[in-house]
């Protein structure tokens, strides 16, 4: 496939995946979250090489909810460097995202940096650095995007607040084992201001756009600042846990390092090549959106970018 038919690739997409639109479930634990429109649809590809394509709704900003662990932990990676590891683990955890169960067992230990109880962990390395961490995260996004409309949605941040009882339990667990540092309350106060983060699918692709570098290709951006190793780190973890515990169905179905959220986003890196967003509110069983996940399905199995190497389709940037 050539780059000049993605656009209307990307448009048969939007269409196929319609009938999906309705079939998801909202996620009412966040009672905003079930408030918003499930027919919405937007996909964004932004490439290292400065092309953009958009079909839908690609430019209308929601919750990006846990895509904000994949952000958090870039900029607690690029500040602290590899020491970060001695606190978070690499290791999928096989259960869903806010399991607490596993927390208590393993002795306070998390698993990645993708379930809750590793991004907690990562938001209080975040606190410890920053004096207002959110903001920090805000501006850093702010920059990556090339766009200052990039906000907190404070009505989701106080939805979650006020219902995040599961969370609560988790960050008291890690607080017990002694693996957070800060106080429960600063911690799980700036995780649910990270989680009410709103972009768009393209401000997504381009804030991730720097995990697609390899070699001799380097985007600005405050994210471009992680070495090769940690790139491979984050982009191995999206891949193994970027999808919670349906991560080894989107690893055989998909093949690419992924990240998604409640909200409805999946994000996807294409090494050397650059990243895909797509969104719609509806979830599967697993908090991942159905809709999206099925876009980016397609998108792989049309031009080939896959790590499964089982499609005959190439794709061409000229
Ligand atoms: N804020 C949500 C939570 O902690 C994020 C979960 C998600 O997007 N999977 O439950």
């Amino acid at each position: 496939m050539l780059a000049a038919e993605v656009p209307g690739l990307l448009n048969r997409i939007a269409n196929q995946v319609r009938p999906l639109l309705s079939q998801g479930r909202l996620p009412k634990y966040i009672p905003q979250l079930g408030r918003v429109n499930k027919l919405q649809f937007g996909m964004a590809f932004v490439t290292l090489d400065g092309q953009e394509v958009l079909a839908g709704d690609a430019e209308t900003p929601f919750s990006i909810q846990s895509i904000s662990k994949l952000f958090a932990l870039m900029l607690a990676l690029e500040r602290v460097g590899d020491d970060l590891w001695s606190r978070v683990g690499k290791e999928p955890s096989g259960m869903p995202f806010n399991e607490l169960v596993q927390v208590d067992q393993e002795a306070g230990a998390a698993r990645n940096p993708f379930i809750n109880a590793g991004a907690l962990v990562i938001t209080d390395v975040l606190c410890s650095t920053f004096a207002q961490p959110e903001l920090a995260l805000l501006q850093t996004l702010r920059q990556s995007a090339g766009d200052e409309r990039v906000d907190i949605d404070q009505a989701v941040m106080w939805s979650e607040r006020d219902t995040c009882h599961r969370n609560a339990a988790i960050a008291h667990l890690l607080k017990s084992y002694g693996r957070i540092k800060n106080s429960v309350h600063t911690v799980l106060d700036t995780y649910c201001r990270q989680c009410a983060l709103t972009m768009s699918s393209l401000q997504i692709a381009r804030s991730a756009l720097p995990l697609a570098t390899i070699e001799g290709l380097s985007p600005d951006g405050a994210c471009a600042k992680l070495s090769a190793a940690q790139r491979h780190s984050v982009t191995a973890l999206m891949l193994t846990c970027g999808t919670y515990n349906a991560a080894g169905d989107f690893a055989a179905r998909i093949g690419l390092p992924m990240k998604s959220g409640v909200g409805g986003g999946i994000v996807a890196v294409i090494p050397g090549i650059g990243c895909v967003c797509a969104w719609s509110p509806g979830l599967d069983d697993t908090g991942n959106s159905l809709a999206a996940g099925r876009a980016i399905e397609l998108f792989a199995e049309h031009t080939g970018l896959s790590v499964l190497g089982s499609s005959t389709k190439t794709y061409s940037a000229q």
